[in-house]
């Protein structure tokens, strides 16, 4: 769905401010995941995860999303896979030195970038991608890892409380 990322990345503020919205409902039905068990929300999530950003982005189900960090541009459809900017082999008409019709990824990300409000988020250095955590939904992953904080943040504060 080459247009419709195309189309993703020039309305990245749109998209950025669904994202803000959408984030804190996912983090607030932590306890309905919990009470079904993560693993078993895992698939349906994953499905509508998979549907709903292959159409968007050409979501790759990296299971690690950083759209909002890179203009809504996903850096898996990158040939090279980088996640932390473009390879020198940039064209001088912006596309891609693999796949000479496609924009770069990254050329993309930065003009995606440029229309948020986060968009200094580009500058953040990306961790290498954990391959092991391909095919699962980055849904569950932030809110899992939000609760995981939390329940950290209310352990290390209990002692000050008492
Ligand atoms: S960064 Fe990963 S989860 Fe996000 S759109 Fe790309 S492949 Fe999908």
């Amino acid at each position: 769905m080459y247009p419709v990322r195309i189309w993703a990345v020039r309305h990245a503020r749109f998209f950025e401010g669904v994202y803000r919205i959408f984030e804190p409902v996912i983090l607030k039905l932590h306890p309905v995941w919990n009470s079904v068990g993560y693993q078993r929300a895992e698939k349906p999530v994953r499905a509508v995860e998979k549907l709903s950003k292959g159409f968007l982005f050409d979501c790759k189900m990296c299971g690690q999303c950083i759209l909002s960090s890179t203009g809504m541009s996903c850096p898996m459809n990158c040939p090279k896979s980088l996640r932390n900017g473009p390879c020198g082999g940039v064209r001088a008409n912006g596309n891609c030195e693999v796949k000479p019709e496609m924009k770069c990824v990254w050329v993309q990300a930065w003009d995606g970038s440029q229309k948020m409000k986060g968009g200094d988020k580009i500058h953040v250095v990306q961790l290498p991608v954990d391959h092991s955590q391909k095919g699962t939904s980055s849904w569950l992953r932030v809110a899992r890892k939000a609760s995981e904080q939390k329940r950290e943040e209310e352990k290390v504060s209990q002692p000050l409380n008492k």
